[in-house]
């Protein structure tokens, strides 16, 4: 349960005043959710100076000014073009103030003849006249304390103001409930920190640019808070994980001997290495979590092969979970022939099995019938029950995510489970996304693979490219046509992309089909089928087919606005066609004027196809959150912290954790009562809900 001390911050927006339906709308689409925290993490991203205050004959233009004066006279336009003019003055000069499109009557209100005003803008030189137009604030002078002084900027949207933002944070921060402090005492003291309050209040109400860094002492004390409940909640996961007893799966090796016999091929270092790793981990009596990164063509699905396997020669079940039904298929594809002939029992299960046969799949389940099951969600449905199983493999996890995991973990019975990413994780987000899980990484691809020859040409060469593109696909080739991810919004990511495909079939007819984010699964299956047995030769598409789809005989990667991709992104994109042993081209198509750092991030692309090289080189470029695409991929998105400016603080968070629950694994002194505020004042629920040490 949520500390009732936090209930204030969580709850809705429109609970402040004036914040009606309209702009809670808005203000949600802007910070992220509708409750009053996400306000609070929504920081200044400048300031006003509004601490100028001249007599008007010293007033300088274009330098904001707040001044006392008296309203004189009201000139009111003549024509519809004219502005409306207010005359003031203090005893030093005068002053026009302008306004354009505004009623006469809101004017007189706010501006008495004879009355004292303060006002506050930035005036202007006008024929040699200064003028005022629109001030930002008219107040009366009993109120000057409100307007002059530093105003807060706030990143804001069509509709929210400055003004209304100032308005609604002062609401918000006089929520801020008295915390106990959660960090320790000394640390805090050497870091010369403040409280959390203290903090957060200052960063909203900052008095200089200075205050405004993000590596100020206040925005540092946040981030590593942020990095904190971050890391203690993945200790709490894995605690939980961990405690578990497990079984020993140590088998005599038979089954994975034969298989090895029968591969074309020797398994590189790297993935001997790899199976060690978790050849050790199954035969421990815990249970195993264990993170498998490797390369798209690494060789990931049979090291996974070769560990369900020693769970089948200790007479039990394992199990492989891909994000997708195509996906699913094609580890079938491979997996199946290979179990074939050495006796084990393979079936597939995904939300597209039918009734009967699903019905078949799970009676032999129970009899333990099948030795491995492969297949999508549908694999820990209800009713679908095995006779033992002991090893679960999940695929692309990041598809995922942490709270799916979570719930796997508790689907088996004490099964260990290794989990395989083809997406390059820099060392720093691996902390990150899973903690201290225990990982391995194939670093190495087999021998003998040729390069993707890559290429960056301008947009404007697009019909150039098409041209070429259909002598190639005239021989025989297929190819991918990749459509810009537009950030904010995905119809227009649609739109481009239909138009792209109604522009390519002009020439390619009835060879081009269309893949997307939007279609249904089973009409994307239907395409992407059809592009795997050959009738359509060139598919289009938005970034679906990003994950792990296999067409061999598609050697060709066009990508449109490549420049709006992430380099991970990019990387997997273009993994698609590296086909290993015959030669594959990938066009990167950028919009011509590049800025430096786009030319230098695709350049990268050109000249590398590690995986893990170019995802830190993004890292580095880019910062954190973007490069794995966070909003597709489900990774953590930090709301304060910045993991190219606080990477330094979380290895010490990470120890931080650790050593809490060593010495308070129940979370239960009087700082692990305040640590549990942390994690639910991060959202950190899932992790804490049911903690009991
Ligand atoms: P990924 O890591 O992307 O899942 P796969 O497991 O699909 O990679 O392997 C890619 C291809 O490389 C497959 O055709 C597989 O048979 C082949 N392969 C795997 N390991 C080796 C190896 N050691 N030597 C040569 N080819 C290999
Ligand atoms: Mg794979």
């Amino acid at each position: 349960m949520r500390p009732e001390i936090l209930y204030p911050l969580f709850a809705d927006i429109n609970t402040l005043k004036g914040v009606g339906e309209r702009t809670h709308k808005l203000l949600a689409n802007l910070v992220n959710g509708d409750k009053i925290v996400n306000l609070l993490w929504h920081l200044p991203s400048n300031i006003i100076d509004r601490t100028y205050s001249p007599r008007l004959n010293n007033v300088i233009a274009g330098r904001i000014c707040t001044i006392a004066v008296k309203v004189v006279e009201h000139i009111p336009p003549k024509t519809s073009k004219q502005p409306y003019r207010v005359i003031v003055e203090d005893e030093t000069d005068q002053l026009t103030l302008i306004f354009f499109k505004v009623y006469a009557q809101s004017i007189t209100k706010a501006l008495p003849i004879g009355s004292t005003r303060v006002i506050s803008g930035k005036p202007e030189s006008f024929n040699g006249q200064l003028q005022m137009p629109h001030p930002d604030y008219i107040v009366r002078p009993e109120e000057i304390a409100k307007v002059l002084g530093m105003e807060t900027v706030y990143p804001l949207t069509a509709g929210i103001t400055n003004k209304m933002m100032g308005k609604y944070m002062q609401q918000v921060l006089a929520k801020l409930p008295n915390f106990s402090e959660w960090l320790d005492d000394k640390f805090l003291v050497q870091q010369k920190w403040r409280s959390f309050n203290d903090a957060i209040i200052k960063i909203h109400n900052p008095k200089c640019l200075t205050d405004l860094d993000i590596s100020s002492a206040e925005r540092t004390r946040l981030a590593y808070d942020e990095l904190l409940a971050n890391q203690l909640a993945l200790a709490l996961v894995r605690k939980k994980i961990k405690k578990q007893k497990g079984r020993i799966l140590c088998g005599n090796g038979e089954l994975r001997k034969k298989t090895l016999d029968k591969l074309p091929f020797n398994l590189t270092q790297a993935q001997q290495n790899v199976l060690e790793e978790i050849y050790n981990d199954q035969g421990q009596p815990y249970r195993m979590l264990r993170l498998l990164q490797g390369d798209v063509g690494s060789g990931k699905t049979i090291v996974a092969l070769l560990s369900m396997l020693n769970a089948v020669e200790c007479n039990s079940q394992a199990a492989i979970m891909a994000p997708t039904e195509i996906l699913a298929k094609q580890h079938m594809e491979t997996v199946k022939p290979l179990c074939e002939d050495i006796g084990v029992k393979v079936a597939l299960l995904t939300g597209k099995t039918k009734t009967k046969e699903r019905k078949e799949i799970i009676d032999k389940l129970q009899n333990g019938d099948i030795d491995i099951l492969i297949g999508t969600h549908a694999l820990f449905q209800e009713g679908v029950i095995f006779k033992d199983l002991a090893f679960v493999v999940v695929d692309e996890q990041h598809r995922f995510g942490v709270h799916q995991r979570l719930a796997l973990s508790e689907k088996g019975n004490m099964a260990d489970i290794l989990v395989m990413t083809a997406t390059p994780i820099p060392r720093t987000l691996v902390l990150t996304a899973y903690g201290d899980m225990e990982y391995s990484k194939i670093d190495q691809v087999p021998e003998g693979r040729k390069p993707v020859d890559t290429r960056v040409l301008p947009l404007t060469k697009l019909n150039e490219v098409a041209e070429a593109l259909k002598r190639k696909i005239e021989t025989g080739t297929q190819a991918y046509w990749v459509c810009p991810l537009v950030e904010e919004s995905e119809k227009s990511d649609l739109a481009a992309a239909e138009e792209r495909f109604s522009s390519l079939q002009k020439i390619f007819g009835d060879k081009v089909g269309l893949v997307h984010g939007k279609m249904k699964e089973k009409d994307k299956d239907a395409v992407m089928e059809r592009f795997k047995n050959g009738e359509i030769k060139l598919l289009v598409a938005t970034t679906v087919i990003e994950v792990g789809v296999n067409v061999p005989q598609a050697t060709i990667m066009i990508i449109e606005h490549a420049e709006r991709f992430g380099l991970a992104q990019l990387h997997q994109l273009r993994g698609r066609i590296k086909r290993g042993f015959e030669a594959s081209t990938c066009m990167l198509m950028y919009n011509y004027p590049l800025s430096e750092t786009a030319k230098e991030r695709l350049n990268i692309m050109r000249d590398s196809e590690d995986g893990f090289m170019i995802a830190e080189k993004d890292l580095e470029l880019r910062g954190g959150g973007e490069i794995l695409g966070t909003k597709q991929s489900g990774f953590i998105n930090f709301k304060i912290a910045n993991m190219e400016v606080h990477k330094n603080l979380l290895h010490i968070a990470n120890q931080d954790a650790k050593l809490i629950l060593e010495m308070d694994p129940k979370l239960e002194t009087k700082r692990g009562q305040a640590l549990r505020t942390l994690l639910y004042l991060f959202e950190k629920d899932d992790s804490i809900r049911n903690y009991r040490g």
